[in-house]
């Protein structure tokens, strides 16, 4: 028997590699436990089980035995109970899978699979670039991980960007060309607009099952646009390397209100989907810049994130599961304050940031990190909420690429394991990279006073109190060292300020 997950959705799927339709079966099975393990954007659930269903179709069309369990389907419970009662139904001598993209569906398929008293086999998962072995054996040794080596490792191994064994254009990084704002004046101008995806018969009837059966679940399925089959994920894949990959690099960190998703490629869903390879990505990129269609600095810009970031992140994961769930390097405690689940809140940023969330389940990178994460870290929330947020409402939130971007990335909560600082900043940073500020009730200029931003007021209190640490890291010394220029008094207005904001998050 072959079980096929529902974010494993590929023909290349390497559990199918032996399949033999004489005697074996393909099972998928779609219940409410999954997809919805937390609390989830309707977006979200749809975008699976519209995806799952395609899938099916795709498989279909092979004429090879087939198990299709529907969440509206009589079986009962979640997705274990379904799998138990579909092992006793078959009595499969085995069960193939390809690795499971979370910890938590392996466990329980190790669980399920003993209490059945079947084999599990799991397979490695070709998808991926870097196998958890080779990431594990790369990271051996090491106590801090950084990306950027891991990077050049993988450019060199895969032969990505390469002229001879040197990297293209003399450079491995030309993240310093990536910074840049939309112009002040004219704002982002016309972007061309990313493929687009209006629901069909499938995709309708999910949208109606989600809406009466996850009513209270926040977000709407009114924006659905996602690539839901590999045909629609080629076509985005095209779309956005002819029309959108030219300015990627320039504007990757750019925010401006009304522009939810910029000159960004919306490509997670169907990477996380398994619709789309990260080598057909990578290489389309690849092409597009030897072709002279778009500039190195954007390709690579591009590449870094997927070859780079999506591998190291994933390797990470694995290497630090389960404990990276439990992680909370500064100890913080404050509940999730409500406006993340309605963007009622006095903060533009925010409120534009989470705004575009609900609407469409997506915000860009630097709206995760610098945004709502940047906040989060700041208002000391307690990692665990914050992690349970991100993975309920983006549609490609799956846990083994949300957690360690949010525990570790977001809110430092593995301390230098992966990242060398705290990514934190002041409202300076979100006036810079956007026009966010100047539709707001809060300065972010005034760190104290009736219109102080509280990203300005809380991020001086951040390294108020951790001025020591900021200080012994060479990273943020230079950071530290600017709150040794404030008096006494003007520090203790900070902190006072800062208290009523960190009792009050809510009324912000
Ligand atoms: P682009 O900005 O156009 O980037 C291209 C591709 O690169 C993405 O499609 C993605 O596959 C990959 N990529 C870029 N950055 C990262 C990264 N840091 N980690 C892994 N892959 C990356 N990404 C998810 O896929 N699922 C998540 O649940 C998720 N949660 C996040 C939570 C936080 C707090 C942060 C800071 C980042 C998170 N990311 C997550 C990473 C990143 O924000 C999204 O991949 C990206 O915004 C998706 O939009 P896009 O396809 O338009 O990406
Ligand atoms: Fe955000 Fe502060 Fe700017 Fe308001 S002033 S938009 S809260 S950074």
């Amino acid at each position: 028997m072959v079980l096929i997950l529902g974010d494993q959705l590929t023909l290349d799927n390497p559990a199918l590699a032996d399949f033999d339709p004489q005697q074996d079966v393909v099972v998928m099975i779609e219940a409410a436990s999954e997809g919805m393990a937390v609390w989830s954007h309707k977006a979200r659930i749809v975008l699976f089980l519209s995806a799952m269903r395609h899938f099916a179709l795709a498989l279909g069309e092979r004429g090879w035995p087939f198990v299709y369990v529907k969440l509206d389907d009589p079986l009962p419970g979640d997705f274990a109970v379904r799998l138990g009662a579909v092992l006793a139904r078959h009595q499969p001598q085995a069960v193939y899978v390809a690795e499971p993209g979370e910890w938590r569906m392996q466990q329980l398929l190790e669980e399920t699979c003993t209490t059945a008293q079947t084999t599990l086999r799991l397979i490695d998962d070709t998808h991926f670039l870097c196998s958890k072995t080779e990431f594990a054996t790369w990271a051996k040794g090491k106590k801090e991980l950084r990306m950027e080596f891991f990077y050049r490792v993988m450019r060199k191994k895969h032969r990505v960007l390469l002229d001879g064994d040197q990297p293209e254009g003399g450079e491995w990084n030309y993240d310093a060309e990536n910074r840049s704002a939309f112009p002040k004046r004219t704002g982002p101008g016309t972007i061309p607009a990313p493929a687009s995806f209006p629901p069909d018969a499938i995709t309708r009837e999910v949208i109606a099952l989600v809406d009466s059966e996850f009513a209270d679940h926040p977000g709407s399925t009114d924006q659905f646009i996602w690539p839901v089959d590999r045909a629609q994920a080629l076509q985005a894949l095209a779309r956005f390397i002819d029309t959108r990959l030219i300015q990627f690099g320039t504007f990757q960190d750019a925010m401006w209100t009304d522009t939810p998703f910029g000159w960004h490629a919306l490509l997670s869903t169907s990477l996380n989907l398994h619709l789309l390879s990260p080598a057909e990505v990578v290489a389309a990129a690849e092409a597009a810049y030897r072709a002279g269609q778009i500039p190195l600095a954007s390709a690579e810009g591009f590449i870094r994130q997927i070859l780079g970031w999506r591998e190291f992140i994933r390797g990470v994961y694995w290497l630090d599961m389960p404990g990276m769930k439990q992680a909370n390097h500064y100890d913080h405690q404050r509940p999730l304050p409500r406006f993340y689940w309605t963007g009622e809140t006095g903060m533009a940023c925010m409120k534009a940031a989470i705004g575009q969330t609900l609407e469409h389940g997506y915000a860009h990178h630097i709206q995760r990190l610098m945004v709502t994460g940047n906040f989060a870290l700041l208002a000391e929330l307690t990692p665990q909420q914050v992690c349970d947020w991100y993975l309920a409402v983006y549609v490609d939130a799956i846990e083994w690429v949300e957690l360690p971007n949010t525990a570790g990335m977001a809110l430092h909560a593995l301390g230098n394991r992966f990242t060398s600082k705290p990514y934190i900043s002041s409202g300076a940073y979100i006036k810079r990279q956007s026009n966010y500020c100047s539709g707001c009730k809060y300065d972010p200029a005034q760190r104290v006073g009736a219109q102080a931003c509280p990203f300005t007021t809380l991020y001086w209190n951040f390294i108020d109190k951790h001025e020591a640490t900021l200080t012994g890291n060479p990273r943020t010394a230079l950071m530290a060292k600017n709150i040794t220029r404030l008096s006494s008094t003007e520090r203790a207005d900070i902190r006072a300020l800062a208290a009523q904001m960190l009792a009050y998050p809510d009324a912000l």
